[in-house]
């Protein structure tokens, strides 16, 4: 299946409920032959309105901790397992991540990265696929809140920096 394909499956899924109080779907972004992924728990209010993936504060914050350590956002794709937004921002349900699963499940096949960059222990239900690294970081809103995680948050993006060179 193209990407294309399965955007517009991701476009038009009604499979559970939480594309009713959505304003927008967020599939994911960035190049198709992406060395690294990002996978974040779901989109939050600032993605539900534009339909991106990681553009409200957390977002930006995580855009720049990455360039300050050479890596350029346009070079990784980003995506959520869950790919509709909560109400109240609540954890997505057992039933709505099954449903959602075969979604960043097919996303890792199409784009086959080298290291796969867990955001937040929210997203630990990533399929784990042989061959891929998985490297789990700090949630950037964390990191932007807390001094100690961003602390640490810097040290797991400057390590993350030294693994993607390597590969
Ligand atoms: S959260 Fe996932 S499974 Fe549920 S409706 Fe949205 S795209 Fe479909």
């Amino acid at each position: 299946m193209a990407m294309e394909e399965l955007n517009m499956q991701i476009y038009g899924c009604k499979k559970c409920r939480l594309w009713k109080d959505a304003k927008h779907v967020v599939p994911g972004e960035g190049p198709l032959n992406a060395k690294v992924m990002f996978v974040g728990q779901n989109p939050g209010a600032d993605e539900d309105e534009s339909g991106r993936p990681f553009v409200g504060r957390a977002g930006k914050y995580l855009t720049k901790t990455l360039a300050e350590f050479g890596i350029k956002r346009e070079d990784i794709y980003i995506t959520n397992i869950v790919k509709h937004i909560s109400p109240k921002n609540r954890a997505p349900y057992p039933d709505e991540l099954a449903s959602c699963l075969p979604y960043v499940t097919a996303q890792i096949k199409f784009i086959q990265p080298k290291i796969i960059v867990l955001l937040g222990a929210s997203a630990k239900e990533t399929p784990r696929v042989d061959g891929i690294e998985y490297i789990q970081v700090i949630h950037p809103s964390a990191a932007m809140r807390f001094t100690q995680m961003r602390l640490k948050f810097r040290v797991q993006i400057a390590e993350l920096a030294k693994r993607i060179q390597q590969n």
